[in-house]
């Protein structure tokens, strides 16, 4: 056995192993776990940096689970969930009964524990890895594995009989803090209905504020559910912290939920009912156009919060953006982007579709 297998087997922290090698790990390799008091086997396969699937050998699944963090890097806490769920699996803690393939999107970030090193990755799924320039930087490369990862392990699911449900929870903390601690985007479907049992999931993992998106964007999540029509999310958890500074606490409804959720276990989810939800919808999309961009409110006001009618929300040399229906919120404000690039995004309550 190498080096590196008896590190993963004996610590169980594929996280390190991740930040040791963040460009590519030295081998790849499949392993065999047999479950401590089941004797239930497991395969472990670990793919790339980053990327490690669990997949129970000669077992009943129905499910093929996605769970992606550190798509931007210094979004500590998923990566603390996720790299608790590789452990409890890889000791035997936690009983698997559903495949499932965690992702640490951008390795290089969390070293030097910045959103992301080139270029902001979850603006790069859905082929923009290859537009423009092309694969010019480590982020496009590292957007074109994901998607291929995230590919094979959905096909693969397909081979098994029966019917299967695909997920992809991509776990994220915002930059700021937010009225509404946690929240989750629902990438547009096309028409198709929106899932109240997924809601519901949500609402166990402790997020009820829901923004629903209106186009295809370049996340990684609308990549899942545009094709392969999983049940996919942007899970946003709180605010960024650095490492070890988390309140794990905070997280336990959403490590529960998960849990349950790998373990095939009875999820306990009420009836959908839209008055536990705030429900939003993307309004406007406002691009820094000039050199002269500005936002008019506090650096750290809180997304989710609304304006009167009127109210400028930002300067673009002659242009003022302002408020124009009641209700009208900010969200993901970011003065300091590239030309061209998103500054900002106001959202207005809505009904689920
Ligand atoms: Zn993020």
């Amino acid at each position: 056995m190498s080096d590196i297998q008896q590190q993963l087997l004996t610590s169980a922290d594929f996280l390190a192993i991740t930040r040791q090698f963040p460009d590519a790990l030295p081998e790849t390799f499949t392993v065999h776990l047999t479950h401590p008091t089941s004797g239930l086997q497991t395969l472990m396969s670990v793919l790339d940096t980053g990327v490690i699937s669990f997949e129970p050998v000669d077992q009943f699944t129905d499910s093929d689970i996605v769970l992606s963090s550190a798509v931007h890097g210094n979004e500590t806490a998923p990566i603390e969930i996720c790299q608790q769920l590789i452990a409890q699996i890889i000791k035997g803690e936690l009983a698997l009964k559903q495949r499932v393939l965690f992702l640490f999107g951008n390795p290089a970030s969390i070293n030097i524990g910045e959103r992301f090193v080139e270029e902001n990755l979850n603006r790069l799924f859905s082929g923009a890895h290859s537009d423009g320039e092309g694969l010019c930087n480590k982020e496009r490369h590292r957007a074109l594995a994901l998607e291929n990862y995230v590919r094979d392990f959905f096909d693969q699911g397909a081979t098994i009989a029966g019917e299967r449900t695909r997920f992809h929870y991509d776990l994220h903390t915002a930059i700021r803090g937010s009225k509404n601690d946690k929240f989750a985007v629902y990438p547009f479907l096309h028409g198709k209905p929106r899932n109240k049992q997924q809601l519901q999931f949500l609402l166990s993992c402790g997020i009820n504020t829901i923004l629903l998106s209106h186009s295809p964007t370049t996340t990684f999540s609308y990549f899942s559910a545009n094709e392969f029509n999983a049940h996919a999310f942007t899970v946003e958890l709180g605010k960024v912290m650095p490492f070890g500074e988390n309140n794990m606490a905070n997280f336990s409804n959403c490590k529960n939920a998960l849990t349950l959720l790998l373990t095939a276990q009875d999820l306990g989810l009420a009836e959908f009912d839209e008055s536990d939800f705030n429900i939003y919808e993307i309004f406007k999309t406002i691009n820094r156009e000039t050199e002269d961009f500005y936002l008019t409110f506090a650096e750290d006001a809180e997304n989710f919060t609304d304006y009167p009618l009127d109210h400028v929300l930002a300067v673009d040399g002659a242009i003022e953006h302002k408020v124009t229906v009641p209700g009208e919120a900010i969200i993901f404000p970011n003065a300091h982007v590239a030309i061209g690039q998103r500054a900002l995004l106001t959202v207005i309550p809505c009904n689920i579709d």
